[in-house]
C-alpha cells in the first residue's frame, strides 16, 4: 500500500508558533542570532573544502540595529545568504530546515555545529513584529532577494538591493498592548542583556549599533 506523507497545515501551524509553543517572546532573538551563527558556520565549512577560500575572522559577524524612529530592529549576518530559491524553500514552508540538510550533506563535524534543525526557529519573530522582511544575497551572487510577510498571510518574494553576501532581517516591531509592552525590543539596555543571554555559544562577534537612536 501507498504510504502518504503528512501535509504540514502551514497557516494553523504558524498560528500555534506565533501563540503556544513558545512561552517568552523574548527568545526570537536567540533564533534569529543561532540562525546567523548558522549562515556564517556555512561559509565556514565551505572555506574547510574550497582551498581557494579563506576564512578571515573579522569579516564574519552579526550586527543588531534598533531603530525608535521607525520601530524596526534589524538583525543582520555576513554568512551564506540565501538565494531566491533558498528563501522560498526554508523560510516559505514551515518545518523545513535548510540547516539540517545542509548537516547531512556535510558529515564531517569537528564541533563546529550548526544549531538549526527544526525549521521553526524564525517564525518566532512574528511573536514581536507585525511584519518581516528577509533581505538577503547568496554567496556567488550578485542579485539579492526580499522575502516579505506579515505572518500567516503568506509572503512575497521580489528582486532586492544589498552590497554584500549574507542576510538582513526587519522586524516591524509590534504596537505596545494594554497586556504585551513590545517596545522593551527596541531598548538598547534591554538588548544588550538579550544578547548577552543568549550568545553564549556563538562563536561569532555580535555587534551592537545603537548610533541611530
Ligand atoms: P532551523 O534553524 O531549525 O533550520 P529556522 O526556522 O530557524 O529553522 O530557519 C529555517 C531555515 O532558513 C534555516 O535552516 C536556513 O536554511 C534558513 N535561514 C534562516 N535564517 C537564515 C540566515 N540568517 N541566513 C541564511 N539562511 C537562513
Ligand atoms: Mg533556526
Amino acid at each position: 500500500m501507498e504510504k502518504k506523507q503528512f501535509q504540514a497545515e502551514s497557516k494553523r501551524l504558524l498560528e500555534m508558533m506565533i501563540n503556544s509553543i513558545y512561552t517568552q517572546k523574548e527568545i526570537f532573538l536567540r533564533e534569529l542570532i543561532s540562525n546567523a551563527s548558522d549562515a556564517i558556520d556555512k561559509i565556514y565549512y565551505k572555506t574547510l573544502t574550497d582551498s581557494q577560500l579563506v576564512f578571515d575572522n573579522d569579516s564574519y559577524y552579526i550586527k543588531i540595529t534598533p531603530d525608535n524612529d521607525n520601530r524596526t530592529l534589524t538583525i543582520r549576518d555576513t554568512g551564506v545568504g540565501m538565494t531566491a530559491e533558498e528563501l522560498e524553500n526554508n523560510l516559505g514552508v514551515i518545518a523545513k530546515s535548510g540547516s539540517l540538510a545542509f548537516k547531512k550533506e556535510h558529515q564531517a563535524q569537528d564541533g563546529h555545529d550548526l544549531i538549526g534543525q527544526f525549521g521553526v526557529g524564525f517564525y518566532s519573530a512574528f511573536m514581536v513584529a507585525d511584519e518581516v522582511t528577509v533581505t538577503s544575497r547568496a554567496l556567488g551572487s550578485d542579485q539579492a532577494y526580499k522575502w516579505t510577510s506579515t505572518g500567516t498571510e503568506g509572503y512575497t518574494i521580489e528582486p532586492g538591493e544589498k552590497d554584500s553576501v549574507g542576510t538582513e532581517i526587519v522586524l516591524k516591531i509590534k504596537d505596545n498592548t494594554e497586556d504585551e509592552n513590545y517596545d522593551e525590543y527596541l531598548d538598547q539596555y534591554r538588548l544588550k542583556a538579550l544578547i548577552k543571554k543568549y550568545s553564549d555559544f556563538i562563536r561569532y562577534p555580535i555587534k551592537m549599533d545603537f548610533s541611530g537612536k
